[in-house]
């Protein structure tokens, strides 16, 4: 253990320290309260022996200030001639854990390190299960944002997100535009060259959705099946229809053949976009659904294109 000594008496710091080497412990000694308490920082003991009386700020003020200073709990004992009753209540009261009446006895000492020891493993342990599970939350948190398949937003995050992004518009009267897309005879797809390959297929077209987005404020989500949204805020008609545009050539540009159609197709997909000033009452519901109307009309009218 990093033991830390504050104590005014040199005597019996020496003595202690003698004691507590021959364990292998490493001993870091203050002869004031205010060293003590600089030199806590520094080296971040696992138990800290305070001296009761000193000039300056005693123990218990030294005790009292770092219990208030450091979140993280660390054994501290008392070592102190002062040993009534009502000291021990003073001591424990301040922050202490435990008294060790001066002079100090050797197998006391001892016999006090070895439980302390004990105790500090625990703490470790403690420390370092509570971060390894603050790391895991972190991941389990971003993970639950992600797709499984293409590793792209989930439906989940673009339902929280749509959420903010449609009040955020309504507030401050800012466009937004919504973009739902579907592969093209995706069926045909998977019933040509199987699932697995289908699968394959969703993540190129999904990577190469994602890439064609660049804005960080933009988010391109996996719908569901081969279904595909895009949330742009802040965008305009004109700037809607750039981007349509480009995701419909993003898809085009993967060139993924798809024989299952007729000898020279290639995987091509359909847009919904609805770009709008959205008013008070309009809802994500109600968005996603003026986007499908248009999607509906895309396909309608031929696919491989987007509709506004
Ligand atoms: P359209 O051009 O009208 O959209 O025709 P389509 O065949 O793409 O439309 P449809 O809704 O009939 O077919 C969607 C297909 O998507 C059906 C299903 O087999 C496939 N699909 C949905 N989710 C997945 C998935 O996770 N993996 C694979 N491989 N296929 C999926
Ligand atoms: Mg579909
Ligand atoms: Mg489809």
């Amino acid at each position: 253990m990093k033991i830390l000594i504050i104590d005014d008496s040199k005597i019996e710091r020496v003595i202690i320290r003698s004691y507590l080497q021959h364990l292998n412990h490493e001993v870091f000694d203050a002869e004031n309260g205010e060293t003590g308490i600089a030199l806590f920082a520094q080296c971040n003991p696992d138990i800290v022996l305070l001296g009761v009386v000193m000039a300056g700020i005693n123990g218990y003020q030294v005790a009292t200030q770092i219990r208030q200073e450091y979140a993280d709990w660390v054994p501290i004992i008392f070592l102190s001639g002062k040993t009534a009753p009502e000291d021990v209540m003073i001591g424990i009261e301040a922050g202490g854990d435990d008294y060790l009446p001066k002079p100090i006895q050797k197998q006391i000492l001892i016999a006090k390190m070895t439980a302390m020891e004990r105790i500090a493993a625990m703490r470790t342990q403690l420390l370092k299960t509570k971060s390894d599970l603050e790391l895991a939350n972190e991941e389990l948190g971003r993970l639950a944002t992600l797709d499984g398949l293409t590793g792209i937003a989930n439906r989940r995050h673009l339902d929280n997100t749509a959420a903010k992004e449609l009040a955020r518009a309504q507030r401050h009267q800012q466009p937004l535009t919504f973009i739902i897309s579907d592969i093209d005879f995706f069926k045909k797809y998977n019933d040509h060259y199987g699932h697995i390959q289908g699968d394959e297929c969703l993540k190129a077209v999904a990577t190469a959705l994602d890439n064609a987005i660049r804005r960080p404020s933009e988010l391109v989500a996996r719908y569901g099946g081969e279904e595909f949204c895009m949330l742009l805020p802040n965008t305009d008609t004109e700037g809607a229809k750039l981007i349509a545009e480009k995701l419909v050539n993003a898809v085009r540009s993967l060139e993924l053949h798809h024989a299952g159609l007729h000898k020279h197709a290639i995987v091509t997909m359909s847009f919904g976009v609805v770009s709008l000033i959205p008013d008070r009452n309009l809802t994500v519901k109600g968005l996603m659904l003026q986007a499908d109307e248009k999607l509906y009309q895309a396909k309608e009218s031929g696919r491989d294109k987007w509709v506004l």
